[in-house]
């Protein structure tokens, strides 16, 4: 195994846990090929490390382990595979929940991949060449520990793949596929680009506005991609939902979220269109609603304008807070890794001092259990999320 020495900071780090290796940790300028396990040295030529090379954003690399006699073999996947599933036995128990993220990254062990579970079936990402090019032996270990997965999907997330999504073994899932949250069916696609249909880390907070915040209210949700967030208001009982994407697709694939659980589409309203262009409609209108959901994408480009979290959110809020009602709930998020809890709150409190109006923090949320996150690694908690009520 080719041995790399790092830098004092870098050994530092690497010794309190810290698994991402970083460009500027080497001696000398990186040169391992990605996909090559290695050996991480301190100045002194001293063991830090195993890890494996893989470029993605930050990260050169990952730790594998810090344990010197530890093989990287399918043993070493296997076990963490099997401590992944042990940290979700309640989530095997539990059939009104059947779409969770059964493998995170580095908060399971392994920095480069995670693997979500629909029903029986299975997606992984793989979010750089390196880790890829070690997939025969992570597959085997995974089927080896899993008692008859149904089927396996990858997403390729690395820049240099053309590919984006596929197949890979077992048998195919049905089109679309029913998993059910909370009780609630949703339809995914498995092998449909990269994304399913349903971001499985708001699934607390589609639940708590299910609960206890949707019953007879008007929601707006911005930003609705498939409407997860407005059938989890209409199965709470809201008086009715109104979505609003940019997508074409986004109408169909909230119609058919509606229909899987036996609500008519046609009780909602459902617009394709940007939802900067909808804050004017509403304003004209004197539109207002109970509830409005925000949940932008942390970078969009429109016809007319760009938007990024870091630039464009406290704006965003001033919108969102002129559309809610007096007394209403806004449920204001973002999946930013550069926007701090701290920060994001301070875009919140901006936006009401620019407005005039005030305001009280009722619920806030992060990523759910099973998205574990690393203690060493704070951007593996990137989810932010407020229930904030505006005053009358
Ligand atoms: N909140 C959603 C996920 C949002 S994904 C959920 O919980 O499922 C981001 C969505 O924003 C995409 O569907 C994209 O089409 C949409 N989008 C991006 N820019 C937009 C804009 N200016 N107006 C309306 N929708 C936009």
């Amino acid at each position: 195994m080719e041995q790399l020495r790092v830098k004092k900071l870098a050994s530092k780090r690497i010794r309190q846990g810290y698994p991402m290796l970083e460009p500027l940790d080497f001696i000398k300028p990186l040169s391992a090929k990605e996909g090559a396990l290695v050996e991480i040295v301190d100045e002194k030529s001293q063991f830090l490390a195993k890890a494996y090379i893989g470029s993605e954003n930050k990260a050169v690399g990952w730790v594998l382990t810090r344990k010197e006699d530890e093989a990287i073999d399918k043993a070493f996947f296997s076990r963490l595979f099997e401590k992944a599933r042990e940290k979700r036995v309640s989530f095997e128990a539990d059939a009104t929940t059947t779409a969770y993220r059964f493998f995170n990254g580095e908060g399971d062990g392994l920095g480069g991949l995670t693997i979500e579970r629909y029903e029986n079936y299975y997606v992984f990402s793989w979010y750089s060449e390196g880790i890829y090019a070690h997939r025969q032996m992570i597959y085997e270990a995974f089927e080896e520990t899993m008692t008859n997965p149904a089927g396996i999907y990858e997403k390729l997330r690395f820049k240099t793949s053309q590919e984006r999504s596929r197949f890979v073994s077992g048998k195919q899932a049905p089109e679309p596929l029913i998993v059910m949250e909370n009780g609630i069916r949703f339809a995914v696609y498995l092998d449909d680009g990269l994304m399913t249909g349903i971001f499985l880390d708001q699934r607390n907070v589609r639940g708590r506005l299910m609960e206890e915040y949707a019953a007879g209210k008007t929601v707006l949700n911005t930003f609705s991609y498939t409407g997860a967030f407005s059938v989890a208001a209409a199965m709470g009982g809201a008086a009715h939902t109104t979505s609003v994407d940019l997508a074409n697709r986004s109408l169909e694939r909230t119609r058919e979220q509606f229909e899987v659980n036996e609500l008519s589409p046609d009780d909602h309203t459902i617009r394709v269109m940007d939802v900067f262009n909808y804050f004017n409609y509403a304003k004209r209108h004197e539109l207002t609603f109970d509830v409005v959901v925000v949940d932008p994408p942390t970078f969009a480009r429109s016809k007319k304008r760009t938007f990024s979290v870091e630039k464009d959110y406290v704006s965003l809020l001033e919108d969102i807070i002129d559309v809610t009602a007096p007394g209403g709930l806004m449920v204001v998020s973002t999946n930013s890794r550069k926007v701090t809890r701290e920060e994001f709150a301070g875009f919140v409190e901006e936006a009401f001092d620019n407005k005039g109006q005030s305001y009280s923090i009722v619920e806030e949320h992060r990523a759910p259990e099973d998205f574990t996150i690393h203690p060493a690694v704070p951007s593996s908690d990137y989810l932010k999320v407020f229930f904030v009520q505006k005053e009358d």
